[in-house]
């Protein structure tokens, strides 16, 4: 893609990002336990099937399989010293996917899955060291932009975007889950991260994963009240429902999936997709409804 993706955000342009990895690589036979960032060598094929489904449904902007991908994370499924390798055939496996069409590849950087002090032992600066070198692989990888993603400590997102800015000067969106509905895990709100995130000269700000799609839906129209930053909207199918066997089931039809996306919009979202619970088919709605926007009807 060799179209400014800087331009494409300054006009104003309604793009749709893809839906969820983990829950769809579960349902493709991803085991419990299994970090996703193994079928990367298990299952490329499938890793590579997925983005194609996705930009099938009509995804603009498709988020590498790294969620977990910095050296930290990586230790728990054995891979932290491929680290860089494992970045780049993510990125490679994601390019693979796109035959011709309009599409962008945005480098996913999850939490590390540890807290900063003093809530745990990571230091600021190895969660910034961490988070360059994730960033620096992806960046030499090929992806066209980064997205700090499922943020709920503001200390970690900061370090993560330092760290990716300081190796590289691609966009980068940073997006946080309100697991708890009106605040983070950390008791963040949305004015409040849109601004920090503001300040700190991100390109994008954005909700992602948290609980129910009315929950998302105002700590988006938070964001839009807080900052003038183009606004990302990649929520869960709503809240999942637990089964015995504590599988995460999702209610949230595709239709209904699309008409959130059309409240999204007209919430000045601009770049719309989903997470947890988010199949292909839940994408497609999104994308019709991003389209039902661009021809006014
Ligand atoms: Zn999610």
């Amino acid at each position: 893609m060799t179209e400014s993706f800087r331009a494409v955000l300054a006009r104003g342009e309604i793009l749709v990002a893809d839906g969820a990895t983990g829950t769809n690589y579960q349902a493709r036979g991803l085991e419990r336990g299994q970090a996703p960032e193994q079928w990367l060598y298990e299952h490329p094929d499938r890793v590579t099937q997925l983005h194609r489904d996705f930009i099938q449904a009509g995804s603009n902007v498709i988020l590498t399989n790294t969620f977990g991908a910095t050296a930290v994370r990586l230790a728990h499924a054995g891979l932290a010293d491929d680290a860089v390798q494992v970045n780049q055939r993510a990125v490679a496996l994601a390019r693979r996917a796109i035959q011709g069409e309009r599409v962008w590849v945005a480098g996913s950087l999850g939490p590390s899955g540890q807290l900063l002090e003093p809530f745990g032992s990571l230091t600021r600066e190895q969660a910034i060291t961490e988070f360059a070198a994730q960033a620096r692989a992806l960046a030499d990888g090929g992806v066209d932009l980064l997205i700090i993603e499922t943020q709920f400590d503001l200390g970690e997102a900061t370090a993560a975007f330092e760290g990716a800015r300081s190796v590289t000067d691609l966009p980068i969106i940073v997006s946080f889950s309100f697991d708890m509905g009106a605040h983070t895990m950390m008791g963040l709100e949305a004015a409040q991260v849109a601004q920090a995130v503001t300040a700190l000269g991100a390109d994008m700000v954005g909700v992602n994963c948290g609980r129910s799609l009315d929950e998302n839906l105002s700590n988006l129209r938070e964001m839009r009240a807080a900052t003038h930053l183009p606004l990302w909207m990649k929520p869960n199918a709503g809240l999942p429902r637990m089964t015995d066997d504590d599988v995460a089931l999702y209610d949230v039809t595709p239709e209904m999936m699309g008409a959130a996306a059309e409240q999204w919009l007209a919430a000045g979202a601009r770049i719309v997709g989903g997470c947890c619970g988010t199949s292909p088919q839940h994408l497609r709605e999104i994308a019709r409804a991003a389209e039902r926007l661009r021809v006014g009807v």
